[in-house]
Formats: structure tokens, sequence, C-alpha cells
């Protein structure tokens, strides 16, 4: 048993990017229930993003910052304000922002050497973060913003290299030594893990990779109920550390932090949940492809026949490459007319887990950035999956094959998410009315509906007990952390740590 009479100082410190910003934040909060000084160090433009929420748990009495550290941006020749992977349209911008990323390094060592906090907890897209914290004396602990699954599949892949062995890159192949039998096609794979010669990119993520096995531990936006195979995989097979915090956006129980998470709503939410509230239970499905990845007039006029033809009332979030563009050419002639109270389209950024929550929402098709499939889960509500980029086709293998709680539209090519073209045949107004029809309407959709419901009481049960447990010790003693739940252990690891061990890892 741990007892401690002083407040344990966490820094955060998330990756410039909507999909790790955000949980990051949610996990940073829960941190700060439990009686943790918390600060997050971010750039200033990011800070803007949840100074609201940030203000507002404050003012509950949570000893919660933001430290902003400045972006050099134009030092590298991005534009000004470029500070988060959401600005970027190009590889060339993305290898100029990695390098403005990379000078992140110095900021941090004073902010560090100024807080002295006990802890680091670090995106894994930081890799430096654990020489940094070693000679400050601090554990790291990394935040990957993926699935445990995920993490397997990619660890799995670098090891065995399977992708090699077959004939194309359509050719099927069993992702080896896994709990389940998950099969890819090299054609799913990014660019990275396939090129052989070293590039930035490759080099990047394969010390990355590494962060976990380098690092005190790692936290998971995820709860072990979800990925049971995959955590014991994850802590008995590969020999990681692992604590399962999710699903983190739970934290957010006041309507105005669901409001604002992220950017500001493009529409007003409490129009939007209105507009909900007028449509049947489960008959309404949510379209949203996450905070980076924007595209072309042909996939949108594509979604927007198929979800036509399915029939079903939708939101649609569209973030569009050319937004200035004032014709909407990509809209099917006569469609916003014909599908009036029957659609709604949200040119921007759309309020995601208010709308996810709402009972009217029957499923989501989603890109399946984790953030959105662990929300998609805690929701309860089932997917229709067109993952595009990054791990985004090990997520829906975890939605579709394991957890049978989604639909694919059958996408086959990993894409760089700067890369907005559209291939010839890529996939047709068919392949997604055939996907949605699935999901939203008939018995096969009801038992998905039923597995991500029960999925939903799992996680809501985990982290209630969370928050439960640690306001009630928040308000009963600043500081005194011996309980048995997760992020106690955390807590009490961390404080129980021999300083000059941490050098060890
Ligand atoms: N999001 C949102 N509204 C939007 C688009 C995205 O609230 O219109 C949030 C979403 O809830 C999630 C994050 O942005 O928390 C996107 O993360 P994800 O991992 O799903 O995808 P990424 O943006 O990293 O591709």
């Amino acid at each position: 048993m741990a007892s401690n009479s002083r407040q344990l100082r966490l820094v955060f410190f998330p990756h410039l990017a909507h999909g790790h910003l955000i949980p990051t934040v949610d996990m940073a909060r829960l941190f700060a229930r439990l009686g943790v000084k918390v600060t997050v160090a971010t750039t200033p433009l990011n800070a803007l993003l949840f100074a609201h929420i940030i203000q507002r748990d404050k003012e509950s009495g949570f000893d919660i910052c933001a430290r902003v550290m400045k972006f050099a941006a134009e030092e590298v020749g991005l534009p000004p304000g470029c500070e988060n992977a959401s600005s970027l349209t190009s590889q060339q911008m993305t290898s100029k922002f990695l390098m403005a990323v990379d000078l992140l390094r110095l900021p941090l060592e004073e902010l560090l050497e100024e807080l002295r906090p006990d802890c680091l907890v670090a995106d894994a897209m930081f890799p430096w973060a654990t020489d940094i914290a070693i000679k400050f004396g601090i554990p790291r602990l990394v935040f990957h913003g993926t699935s445990c699954f995920a993490l397997c599949v990619a660890h799995s892949l670098v090891r065995h290299e399977p992708f090699r062995n077959v004939a194309s890159e359509s050719e099927l192949f069993d992702v080896p030594a896994l709990p389940h039998q998950i099969k890819m096609t090299r054609s799913q794979l990014p660019d990275y893990m396939k090129e052989k010669t070293e590039t930035v990119v490759k080099r990047l993520m394969n010390q990355v990779m590494q962060s976990d096995s380098s690092s005190y531990g790692v936290v998971v936006n995820s709860f072990h109920e979800l990925e049971p195979a995959y955590s014991e995989h994850y802590s008995k097979v590969m020999g990681r550390k692992a604590w399962f915090v999710g699903p983190v956006s739970l934290c957010n129980n006041d309507k105005k932090d669901k409001a604002e998470r992220g950017n500001a709503p493009s529409i007003s939410t409490h129009e939007c949940l209105r507009w909900l509230d007028s449509k049947k239970p489960n008959s309404v499905l949510y379209v949203c492809f996450g905070s980076i990845f924007r595209t072309r007039g042909a996939r949108l006029n594509e979604i927007a026949k198929g979800l036509e033809a399915s029939g079903q009332d939708f939101i649609w979030v569209v973030r569009k490459v050319d937004d200035d563009e004032e014709k909407e050419e990509w809209l099917p002639e006569g469609f916003e007319e014909r599908i009036k109270g029957k659609g709604l389209i949200v040119r921007g950024w759309a309020a995601q887990v208010a709308i996810l929550e709402h009972e009217a929402v029957g499923g989501f098709m989603s890109h399946c950035g984790w953030n959105s499939t662990i929300e998609s889960i805690a929701a309860g509500v089932p997917m229709v999956t067109w993952p595009l980029c990054a791990e985004q086709f090990s997520n829906e293998k975890l939605v579709t094959d394991v957890l049978k709680i989604g639909v694919g539209v059958g996408a086959k090519v990993w894409r760089r998410w700067t890369d907005e073209s559209v291939a010839e045949g890529e996939i047709s107004m068919e392949d997604i009315e055939r996907a949605v029809s699935r999901v939203m309407v008939g018995e096969e959709g009801d038992e998905m509906r039923n597995r991500a419901r029960e999925l939903k009481n799992v996680a809501r049960e985990a982290v209630d007990e969370v928050i439960r447990e640690t306001c009630r010790r928040w308000r009963l003693c600043l500081g005194v952390t011996n309980g048995t739940g997760v992020f106690e252990d955390i807590v009490n690891q961390i404080l129980l740590l021999p300083k000059d061990s941490i050098c060890q890892f």
C-alpha cells in the first residue's frame, strides 16, 4: 500500500494533432481529478483549443493548467500559425512540420527545469522525450493514441514482415503470432513499413515503435475488457508495461465540455441535437472522417450518392480539400433539396461525442481513427468502416473481425493523409449503400448494435469507477493515493520509484 502526503506533479506533452491533443487533455483531466497537479505543455494555438475546458476544470477546483512553448513554424519555412497537423496539405509541409516539432526539445527541457515534475507523459511521436526525462531523473510514460490491438499488429508486422512473402499488393496474408487470425494485404500497410531503405519517416516510426520498450510504461486509451487477449499479448508476449485508462472521452460529462472538444463546432451543437431529437432511435447514420483527412469532390460525390441510395437519415461532416470553393460541384444535382429533413451536412467540425451519444444515432461511418473508434464504442454505436491512413486498417480489423461491431465499405489501399487523390473505381456508391444498410437495417445490424451496447456498458463502468473513486479520494484527502484503480496504480508506482533507479529502465 502506498501512502503519500505530497502532491504528484505530471507534465503531459501531446503531439500537435487533434487526434492526440484531444485524448491527452481528457487523460490529463482524469489525473487532475485524482488530485495530481497537471500541466499540459503545448504550443500557443493548440493551447487555445482546450483553454475553455481547462478553465472550467480549474474553477471546479482541479489543479490543471496549460503552458505554452513557441513553435518554430516560420523558422522552418511553414506559414505563420501552422502549429497543428490539420494545417498540413503536402508531404513537403509535413517534413518541415516534423523539423519544427523536433525544435520543441529545448523549450520542453526548459519547462521541465522550471516545473521539476515527477513524471513526463509524452506522445509516442516524440521518441526523444525519454532521453529528456532521463536527464531530469523522472520516468517517461508513452501515449501512442491507438489501440493495444494496433500496437500488437504493428509489432508483428515489423518483426515477421509477412508482407514480403506475398506475390501481389492484394494477396491476403496472416499477421503472425497474434491471438486471432488476422488477415491483411500489402496494399493496406503504410509505405514506411514496406520500404526497404531508411527514410526520415521510416526512422521516426521505428523510433516511435521502440518508445514503449525504452520508457517506463505505456498509457492506452482503451479498456482491458475491450481487447483482453491483446492486453495480455502486449504485456506477456511483447513484455511491455501498459495501463488502460480509457475511454478517456467519458470524462466529458458536462454538455459544454462535449461541445468544445477540439475546434468550435461549425453548427450549433444545440441545433444539431434538436435535429436528432426529431428522429427515431437508431435511425441516423453519423458520417465523419476525423480531424485531418480532407477529400476531393469525386469521393464526396460517391458518398453523397451512397447515402442517398441507402435511404437512411444522416449527419455528414465534410472536410473538403477546396474549402474556399463556393460552388459545391461535388454534390449530385439537386442533392441538398432532396435530402432536406433527412440529412444534415456539417461543413467543418461537429461535436462528435455529443452526437454519437444521442439515441437517434444508430451507426457511424468512420475512417477508424482510434479516437473515433473508441468514442463509437463508448457510445454503443456500430460502425461502417472506411480506413484511409495511419494504423486505421488495423483498427478496422478489430472492429469488424474481432469485436464484430462493424462492416467495412471495402477499403483496400493505405494512403498518406496528405494524399487526397481518388483512384479509379476506389469505393463506389454501391459499396457504401451495401455497408450502410447492413449496419442500419435488419437483424445483422441489431446484433452488432447489441454487442456495441454491451461494450458501452463495460466501458462506462470502467471509467465511472475511476472517476467516482478518484473524486472521492480528491475530496477526502488531496494526494493520498492508496487504491487499486488504474490511475492510483500509476500514481503509486511513480511515487514509489527510487529516484536513482529511474535512469535504468
Ligand atoms: N472530432 C470532432 N469533430 C469533428 C471531427 C473530429 O469532435 O468534426 C474529434 C473526434 O471526436 C476525435 C478526434 O476529433 O476525438 C479525431 O480523432 P481520430 O483519432 O478519430 O482521427 P484523426 O483526426 O486523428 O484522423
